[in-house]
């Protein structure tokens, strides 16, 4: 029996619309499922319709960003600070995610304020760490994760809250997960390299979620695995009926059979 809430969090990326918004939510708020946490990362302009809705329908679902300024405030044109997010009742926000690594050049400096920048807020970051086909071919993964980790931890006047996320990049929208065995092993490698700014027991807190092509027919092998702690999903949560389904798929998985 997992002592972590499982956490299952919906990436919209640069889709949707308020239509579509309102549906989703309306949907996947309906059903009521208190074994697990459910968050919607939805591109900034929707979250104040996020912050309506959830309102309107005493939504469960919690408000996720997908990018924050490393800044506080000043002239830094097209930037959402983590205190804007906040006043939509954000409660996490992405980091590090290898889309923004691979198409926008973000630097691991700006990664490192954008964490400090959410905990000063009190929105949890969830940093995404994750090896390119090629790392992993050449079995540099253990190294490319502690990398991705200790630019963004180290030198940090205190450890705060935090959601990793486990996302090979080769399984990002591909369509070629890993198999939840293998996302076990690097999972379980993740908490042991944790120790390095989180005590024993922080590290037992921490939640860890595999993202890459998740969806309803595999997201159940994956919280069955002892350090997955629940997944990120990109496209398999833009249609609310899928999200749903895989949504109980996690709560099957992780629920213990009753005997009859
Ligand atoms: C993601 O957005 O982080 C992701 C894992 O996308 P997908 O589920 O589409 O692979």
């Amino acid at each position: 029996m997992k002592t972590r809430t499982p956490l299952v969090m919906a990436n919209w990326k640069q889709h949707g619309s308020e239509a579509a918004l309102t549906d989703w939510l309306t949907s996947v708020s309906a059903i009521d499922l208190p074994e697990i946490c459910r968050v919607l990362c939805v591109p900034l302009p929707y979250l104040a319709k996020l912050r309506q809705q959830r309102a309107e329908l005493q939504s469960k679902v919690q408000a996720g960003a997908q990018l924050v300024s490393a800044f506080r405030g000043g002239a830094y044109t097209g930037e959402v600070s983590a205190a804007m997010l906040s006043e939509f009742q954000v409660a996490y926000s992405l980091i590090g995610h290898s889309e923004r690594r691979q198409w926008f050049d973000e630097t691991a400096s700006a990664r490192r304020g954008q964490l400090s920048a959410l905990w000063q807020e009190g929105i949890t970051p969830v940093l995404c760490v994750g090896e390119t086909a090629l790392e992993h071919q050449q079995g540099q993964t253990c190294e490319v994760l502690m990398r991705q980790l200790a630019e963004v931890l180290d030198g940090q006047a205190t450890a705060g809250p935090l959601v990793l996320a486990y996302e090979p990049v080769f399984a990002i929208g591909s369509g070629k997960p890993l198999s939840a065995q293998s996302a076990q092993q690097m999972h379980q490698q993740l908490r042991l390299m944790l120790k390095r700014w989180y005590s024993a027991a922080d590290c037992q807190r921490i939640r860890i979620l595999y993202g890459g092509s998740v969806n309803n027919q595999n997201a159940g092998e994956y919280l069955r695995q002892d350090d997955i702690d629940g997944v990120l999903v990109g496209s398999g949560s833009l249609q609310a009926g899928a999200f749903n389904a895989l949504c109980h798929a996690v709560v099957h998985a992780v629920t213990p059979l009753v005997p009859a």
